[in-house]
């Protein structure tokens, strides 16, 4: 049997994590350095969630600053990996009939993406392909596209998941650095059972009590769906990576999905 790379779900938070060392991003260092240099690194990431299902495939993808009213240091950051056209075009054939739409002008490396990446991947050397999140589209597309990216694992092709389980911009909390609401963390506690024994079951989650709350929009959310998708195709539950909750209403669990 062919050798399976690991795949991640990274909770990424704040854009200012790309800028920061804390235990979230050494975390992300270190599963960065645990395994073989992938062929390439492919991110469904919450920020290009748009009304298609597309993946980047162009040779040099641009840094994109999605963000306002942060410090110019961030809007500095460059992350210049390349793509890779091939592994796009893999991607496109992999999953029919399900359409992806290879984008070669639109969008590049958002920081759901890079703000992960220079610190899983500092030197830019793995090239990087991102697929968008189509936001026409239920809980189990998503999930049922994971399952069909399960073989990219076989070709030496990471895939990450950067969003977060809990994510509620309008309940944040500035004075609770470090901590979840109970709301916050009833969600992420029920949604980590269900991760870490069958992710095939992580549907359940959207009519847990928290849901609405939690997951106000889908964006942050879904990119958990391919990496539950990705376990339920290998029939292995995913592990924590690092967990944590921040500013009352954002958790920042990461679950990996080892190496077989
Ligand atoms: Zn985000």
């Amino acid at each position: 049997m062919a050798q399976l790379m690991p795949a991640a779900f990274v909770g990424h938070g704040s854009p200012m994590n790309a800028i920061e060392h804390n235990r979230y991003t050494d975390a992300w260092a270190t599963f960065g350095t645990s395994m073989p240099a992938p062929k390439a690194v492919l991110v469904v990431s919450a920020h290009w969630y748009v009304n298609i299902t597309a993946v980047t495939a162009m040779h040099v993808p641009r840094t994109i600053h999605d963000f306002y009213g942060f410090p110019q240091e961030l809007f500095d950051v460059q992350y210049p990996a390349h793509g890779d056209p091939h592994v796009a075009e893999r991607i496109v054939d992999l999953v029919r009939p399900t359409y992806v739409g290879l984008d070669e002008d639109s969008w590049g490396i958002d920081h759901g993406t890079w703000s992960v990446l220079v610190h899983m991947f500092p030197k830019a050397d793995v090239p990087v392909l991102q697929l968008s999140i189509n936001a026409e589209l239920p809980f189990e597309y998503h999930f049922n596209l994971g399952v069909q990216l399960h073989a990219l694992r076989e070709e030496g092709i990471l895939i990450l998941g950067s969003g977060n389980v809990v994510h509620n911009l309008r309940l944040i909390d500035w004075n609770s650095p470090g901590q979840g609401a109970d709301w916050a963390q009833r969600f992420d506690t029920d949604v980590r059972a269900l991760m870490t024994s069958d992710a095939s079951e992580l549907g359940k989650a959207n009519t847990h009590d928290d849901f609405r709350m939690a997951v106000p929009t889908p964006d942050h959310f879904l990119p958990l769906a391919y990496v539950a998708g990705l376990a339920a195709a290998a029939n292995t539950p995913t592990r924590t990576l690092v967990d944590g909750y921040e500013m009352g209403s954002l958790s920042m669990t990461a679950y990996e999905l080892p190496a077989a």
